[in-house]
Order: structure tokens, then sequence, then C-alpha cells
């Protein structure tokens, strides 16, 4: 598990600055949602994470060590997409392995880890099937599996929920945060609906426009908000 900082990080494309320099510090194992409107940064920020985008400036760290040049593969992260993302032509046990291809891990220790990664999150049966066979929740399930075979020291999540129906949005909200407890993975969640992250993160940092206008406690923002912006996001309907 890891406690991760930015350090004045900052995102630029082309002539946009869309991240112009942000703080931030993650503790061990913490459970926080990236809350904001869209376009304000939040996917942006998890692919700088993920290693998937290099930051044009600042560093980022995990436990106390700069990882600006540690490739994605070298990092130890999981990620999890709106979208899903799972390889069509695989089945879902290759799906969850795919991780693992870069780490030389022993056929047998493999299969374990898959056995035990579709179990947590009950896609135990589901092993042969391809994702076409699947339902969304369950596609999603697979894509968690997935994140978490390689014991990953810091779990994104990218609006995992948006596309799914709201019955199953509650109960997966739910069973992925007793997930999170168990394991004690360091997750940070995005989400534009703040009902999603006052329900399930110890922090929520509320984003505009590239910066972070607060950071707290779910009470926090919404007892004490730092500004209209906060008020109006935490207040209105998702
Ligand atoms: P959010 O996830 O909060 O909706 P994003 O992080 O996806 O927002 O995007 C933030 C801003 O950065 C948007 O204006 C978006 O158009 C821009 N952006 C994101 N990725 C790229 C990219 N690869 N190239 C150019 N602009 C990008
Ligand atoms: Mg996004």
């Amino acid at each position: 598990m890891a406690r991760i900082e930015f350090r004045n990080i900052a995102k630029r494309f082309g002539d946009v600055e869309v991240i112009p320099g942000m703080d931030l510090d993650i503790a061990d194992g913490e459970f926080v949602a990236l809350l904001g409107p869209s376009g304000c940064g939040k996917s942006t920020s998890l692919l700088i994470l993920a290693g998937i985008y290099l930051p044009s400036g600042g560093d980022l760290l995990f436990d106390g060590h700069v990882v600006n040049d540690v490739e994605a593969k070298d990092r130890n992260v999981g990620i999890v997409f709106q979208s899903y993302a799972l390889y069509p032509h695989m089945t879902v046990r290759d799906n969850i392995m795919f991780p693992l291809r870069f780490k030389k891990t022993p056929r047998d220790e493999a299969i374990r880890r898959v056995n035990d990664a579709a179990a947590l999150v009950q896609v135990g049966e589901l092993l042969d099937r391809k994702p076409s066979e699947l339902s969304g929740g369950q596609q999603q399930r697979v894509a968690l599996a997935r994140a978490l075979v390689k014991q990953p020291q810091l779990l994104l999540l990218d609006e995992p929920l948006s596309n799914l129906d709201a019955t199953l949005r509650l109960s997966m909200r739910t069973e992925i945060k007793s997930l999170q407890d168990e394991l004690g993975v360091t997750t940070i969640l995005v989400t534009h609906d703040q009902i999603e992250a006052t329900t399930m993160a110890d922090r929520i940092i509320c984003m505009r426009a590239g910066r972070i206008e607060q950071i707290g406690t779910p009470d926090d923002l919404y007892d004490r908000p730092s500004s209209l912006f906060v008020a109006g996001f935490i207040g209105s309907p998702p």
C-alpha cells in the first residue's frame, strides 16, 4: 500500500494548462474521492497517477519516492474505467490474468491469483465466458478483479459505477467500500456524483478547473463548505 504525494503537479496539453500545479497528500490505505464537474481534470489526475500521462511539471511520490520516471507497468497500480475496457476476444480468466504477463508470475501462482481475485468480486463462476456474455455489472466486476490481481499498492477507479443501473450502483458502492476496507489498499475514486463520494470516501477532494477547491471529510464539505462552488456541488442532486 502506498502514501501518495503530488508536489506541484502540472499538466498541459499543447497550450492548454489543464492542471496548473496541484499539491496533494493521500495517506496509506485511505479511500479518497475526486469529485468535480466534467472537464475539471479528474481523469487526467488518475492517468498521471497510473503513469499513462507524464506530468508537465512537479513531482509524484509513492511512499516518499519520486516515481515520475517509473513506467506504468512498474508502478503496481490497478485501474478501472467507466467503460470496463475488457479485451473482447479473451475469456474472463485471461482478462483477469492479463496484468500478470509482465511479472513473470509462475503459471500455478497466476492461476491461484486469478481465482482469488475472481472470488473477491464474485465472478468465480464466469471464468470461461467472454465479456460479451456478461451483464454490465458482471463486466465491471471482472474489470475490478483485473485491477486487483496484481495486489496493487494503489487502486484507481474512474467513474466505475456510472454505466450501471441505479439499484446495482447502490449495492456496488457498499461492496467496493467493504472490499477496500478488507484489503486496505489506497484507493482514489473519481466521480461527479456527490452521494457516491460522501457515502464511500474517507476524504473528498473537490476539484474545479484543474485546482483543488477543498479537501476534507464528507462532513467537512457538507457542514463547512469553503466556497459557494463546493456548497452548490455537494448540495445539488447528482
Ligand atoms: P474529467 O475527468 O474531470 O471530466 P479530464 O481530466 O478528462 O476531465 O479532462 C480535463 C481537461 O483536459 C478537458 O478540458 C479535456 O478536454 C482535456 N484533456 C484531457 N485529456 C486530453 C488529451 N489527451 N489531449 C488534449 N486535451 C485533453
Ligand atoms: Mg473523466
